[in-house]
C-alpha cells in the first residue's frame, strides 16, 4: 500500500518524463504529494444559469444544447471556432480561438456544461475560450460543479492537473487514500475520513462537503503535529533522568543579592519553575517567552549560577557575534566578581586563540561559556555541561538546539525568545517545550511613543535626533532593509551614513554598524556607543537582538515598511530601556494601505504580544516564525491562528492518544511520515 503512494509521479498514466519534471517544480514528487497539491481556491461553477439571465463581463455556468458548429480561418494564422447552443430561454455563440480540436469533441445535440467569460454585445450573447463538458458525462471536473484552482505554473493547466487528480482519485486501478485517524477519533470528533476529505477537497461535492473536507484534513495536519511534538517532549524527559541540580546555594542567593533592582513578580515566577525544573531528576525542556527588555538575562545568569554551583558548565548560544558579545559582558560583570571563569567562543576567533579556549573548556577550567553557532561546531567539547541557554530561540532551527544539547550527557535545556506569542500557539510551535511566560516590563519603564512619518517630515524628524542628543541623549538610525546580501546591506548603510554625516546630523559624532564590519571594528564602535562618545548609531539589523545602551531614547528607522512588525518591534525594543522617555520614528512613504494599518498597530502599542498576533494575523504563520526554520514540517491546509478551535480539538485528541501505549503506537507510523526521520531522529541522541 505504502509504495503506492510513494511511487514516482511520472509512472502515473498520461505523465511521463516531461510533464513530471514540471510537476516537480511545484514540489510534486510521488503520488501522495499530489493528492496534498490542495486547491489555493475554488470557482463555483454549480450554480447554472438561463442563458437569458447570463449577465455581460462575468464568469458564469450555464447548461445548453449544441445546435451547430463550424470552424473558418480569416487569416493563415488564425482558426476560429464556432458553436451555436441553445436552451430554452435563448441562444448563446461559443467562440474558441486557435483550438482546432474543440470541433472534434461537438456534436450535434450534445447537451453541455458551459463556463466562461460573458459578452453581451448586439442582443447575441457570446462566450470567449469557454471550458465545455458533456453533462451526462458523471465525470464533469472543469464545469457544472465547484471546480478546484490549484497553485500551478505556466506549463501545467489548470485543467491537466484536474483531470490527472481526478483519475488518481477515481480511477479503479488506483488505491484509495488510506485512514490515517484511529477510528474512536473519528466517530468522537465527528470527521470525515479520510479518502472523502480528499475526494471532497479537490472535487468538492458541494459547499458543505468542502467545508467538512477542510476541518478533517485541518484536523489531521493539527492532530498529527500536537502528537509528533508531545512524542519529542515524552522521548526527551525519558533520557533526562541525569541532571538533578541541589537546591539554591551560596553562588545563586549571593548573585540575587547583589543585583541593583528586584526582580518583578512574572521574573520570580519564571525562575521558580526554571529552578523546580533544574532540581527535578528530569531534565529541563524550557522556553521563556518576555517582551524585549522584560529581563530575561538575569533569569539565565541564575541558572547558569545554579549549574556552575552545582559543579556543571553551563553554555549560553546567541545568534549573532554582537549579542553574545554583549552576554558575554553583562555575563562577566556578574559573575566574575563571584570568582566564576567565563569564555567567549565566536566564529571570528584566532586559531590559536580557539584552540586555547576549547581546552579550557574540555578541561573544565572555564565555568560558562557563551557563543554563537561556533558553539555546536564538532570540535567543541565540554567537560560537564549542565544547562544549555539558547537566546532568540526564532533564530535557531530545533536541530541546532538539539546539537547542542548532545554535547552534554542530557543538560538542562532553557530557550529564551523575546517574539513572544499567544499561549495556545506557543504550545503548538513549541510543543516540545515547557512554556513561561514574563509579561511583566520592570517597573519605572515610560512607554516608547512611536510615530509615523513620510519623507516630507525628515528634516524635522533628524533635527530632532540633533536637538536630544544636545540634551545628552543618544539614537539609533537603522538603514532600510534589503534581502539581496549582507554585502548590499552593509553598502547601503554606508550610503545612508554618509548622507546623514555630510547632511542632518553634521557635527554630531556618528558611528556605523553593519555586518561586514571586521569583528574589532565592531567592538570599537560599540564601546564608543556604550561610552557615550558616539551619540547616534547608524546601523543595520545587527543591533536588533540584545543591544542594551539605556541612554539611547530614540530610534529612526528608515524604510519602515521593508520590515516585518515582529522585527520592527525588536528594533524598538533597543530604546525605553532606562528611565528616561523614548521616541520610535517610522519614515515611511508607503501608500500601500496593508502596509499603513501594520505600521499603526507600533504606533498604537508597545504589547510585544498583541503585535506578534496581528502579525501572525496579517502575514501568516509561515512568514511569522518560518517554521521550516524550525525544522517542522509546514501545515497544508490548516492556519494555527485561523482554526484555534481545531487545534484545541486536535490537542485533546493527542492526549487522549498519548494516555495508552497501544493508541500510541497506531499513529506512530502516521507521525513520523508526516515529520520525517531527520526531525525525530536529532532527538534520538
Ligand atoms: P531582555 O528580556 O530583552 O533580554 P534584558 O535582560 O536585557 O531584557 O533586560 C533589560 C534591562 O532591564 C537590563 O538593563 C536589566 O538589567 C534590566 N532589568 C532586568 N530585570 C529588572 C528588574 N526586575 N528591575 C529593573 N531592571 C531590570
Ligand atoms: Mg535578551
Amino acid at each position: 500500500m505504502h509504495e503506492f503512494w510513494s511511487k514516482n509521479i511520472q509512472f502515473i498514466k498520461g505523465v511521463g518524463p516531461t510533464k513530471a519534471a514540471l510537476l516537480n517544480k511545484l514540489g510534486i514528487f510521488t503520488i501522495s504529494d499530489l493528492i496534498e497539491h490542495y486547491p489555493r481556491r475554488y470557482e463555483d461553477r454549480s450554480q447554472l444559469k438561463l442563458i437569458s439571465l447570463l449577465n455581460d463581463g462575468l464568469v458564469e455556468t450555464f447548461q445548453a444544447k449544441v445546435v451547430s458548429f463550424a470552424d473558418s480561418k480569416p487569416r493563415p494564422n488564425l482558426i476560429i471556432t464556432k458553436a451555436v447552443v441553445q436552451d430554452t430561454s435563448g441562444i448563446a455563440n461559443l467562440v474558441w480561438f486557435n483550438q482546432p480540436y474543440k470541433k472534434k469533441a461537438l456534436r450535434i445535440g450534445m447537451n453541455l456544461f458551459v463556463s466562461g467569460k460573458i459578452q453581451r454585445k448586439f442582443y447575441q450573447c457570446e462566450v470567449l475560450n469557454p471550458d465545455i463538458e458533456t453533462v451526462d458525462a458523471d465525470d464533469h471536473i472543469n464545469t457544472g460543479r465547484i471546480v478546484p484552482i490549484y497553485p500551478a505554473n505556466e506549463s501545467i493547466s489548470q485543467k491537466w492537473l484536474r483531470l490527472l487528480l481526478w483519475q488518481v482519485l477515481t480511477g479503479d486501478h488506483y488505491n484509495r487514500p488510506i485512514e490515517t485517524l484511529p477510528q474512536a477519533i473519528i466517530e468522537q470528533y465527528n470527521l470525515m475520513d479520510r479518502y472523502d476529505s480528499i475526494l471532497n477537497i479537490h472535487f468538492p461535492k458541494d459547499q458543505i462537503s468542502l467545508a467538512k473536507a477542510r476541518h478533517r484534513l485541518a484536523f489531521e495536519e493539527l492532530y498529527l503535529l500536537q502528537c509528533g511534538l508531545s512524542y519529542l517532549k515524552q522521548k526527551n524527559k525519558q533520557k533526562c533522568l541525569g541532571i538533578k541540580h541541589a537546591a539554591d546555594g551560596e553562588l545563586v542567593k549571593k548573585i540575587l543579592h547583589s543585583l541593583p533592582f528586584d526582580l518583578t513578580n512574572d521574573q520570580r515566577r519564571v525562575l521558580a519553575e526554571i529552578t523546580a525544573d533544574m532540581e527535578d531528576t528530569l531534565s529541563m525542556q524550557r522556553l521563556v517567552q518576555g517582551d524585549v527588555g522584560s529581563g530575561k538575562t538575569i533569569i539565565a545568569a541564575l541558572a547558569l549560577a545554579k549549574t556552575v554551583e552545582n559543579g556543571f558548565q553551563g553554555a549560553m548560544m546567541a545568534p549573532t557575534e554582537i549579542l553574545a558579545e554583549q552576554h558575554y559582558q553583562t555575563l562577566n560583570s556578574i559573575f566574575i566578581p563571584c570568582g566564576v571563569k567565563t569564555a567567549l567562543l565566536t566564529g571570528k576567533l584566532s586559531r590559536r586563540k580557539r584552540q586555547d579556549i576549547l581546552l579550557q573548556i574540555k578541561t573544565g577550567q572555564v565555568d560558562i561559556i557563551i557563543g554563537t553557532h561556533a558553539l555546536i561546531q564538532d570540535d567543541v567539547e565540554f567537560n560537564r555541561l549542565g544547562l544549555v541557554v539558547t537566546d532568540e530561540q526564532h533564530r535557531f532551527g530545533v536541530l541546532q538546539r538539539a546539537r547542542l544539547q548532545l554535547k552534554g550527557t542530557m543538560p538542562d535545556v532553557l530557550v529564551m525568545t523575546a517574539t513572544p506569542i499567544p499561549r495556545t500557539l506557543a504550545l503548538t510551535v513549541y510543543g516540545d517545550l515547557d512554556v513561561s511566560s514574563i509579561r511583566q516590563l520592570p517597573p519605572g519603564r515610560k512607554p516608547i511613543r512611536t510615530f509615523i512619518r513620510g519623507s516630507a517630515g525628515r528634516k524635522r524628524v533628524y533635527d530632532f535626533v540633533a536637538a536630544e542628543t544636545a540634551k545628552g541623549r543618544q539614537a539609533y538610525v537603522v538603514c532600510p532593509l534589503v534581502e539581496e546580501s549582507e554585502k548590499i546591506q552593509a553598502q547601503a548603510a554606508t550610503t545612508l551614513y554618509e548622507e546623514l554625516t555630510q547632511g542632518y546630523l553634521r557635527n554630531i559624532p556618528c558611528g556605523l554598524l553593519h555586518g561586514k564590519l571586521a569583528n574589532k571594528d565592531k567592538e570599537a564602535i560599540m564601546a564608543e556607543f556604550y561610552s557615550g562618545r558616539i551619540k547616534v548609531l547608524i546601523a543595520t539589523t545587527v543591533i536588533e537582538v540584545g543591544v542594551n545602551v539605556p541612554n539611547a531614547t530614540i530610534m529612526v528607522i528608515e524604510g519602515a515598511e521593508r520590515f516585518g512588525l515582529a522585527q520592527l518591534h525588536q528594533l524598538r525594543g533597543r530604546i525605553g530601556r532606562g528611565t528616561k522617555l523614548s521616541y520610535c520614528i517610522l519614515l515611511s512613504d508607503t501608500k500601500n494601505d496593508d502596509t499603513r494599518e501594520r505600521l499603526t498597530i507600533l504606533t498604537e502599542t508597545n504589547d510585544g504580544f498583541a503585535i506578534s498576533e496581528e502579525d501572525l494575523k496579517l502575514r501568516g504563520p509561515g512568514q511569522f516564525w518560518g517554521t521550516r526554520q524550525h525544522g517542522m514540517p509546514d501545515l497544508k491546509i490548516a492556519s494555527i491562528l485561523r482554526d484555534t478551535p481545531i487545534l484545541l480539538e486536535a490537542r485533546k485528541a493527542a492526549e487522549w492518544t498519548f494516555a495508552s501505549p497501544e493508541r500510541l503506537e497506531l499513529i506512530r507510523p502516521a507521525v513520523s511520515k508526516w515529520f520525517g526521520e531527520s526531525y525525530l531522529m536529532a532527538f534520538q541522541g
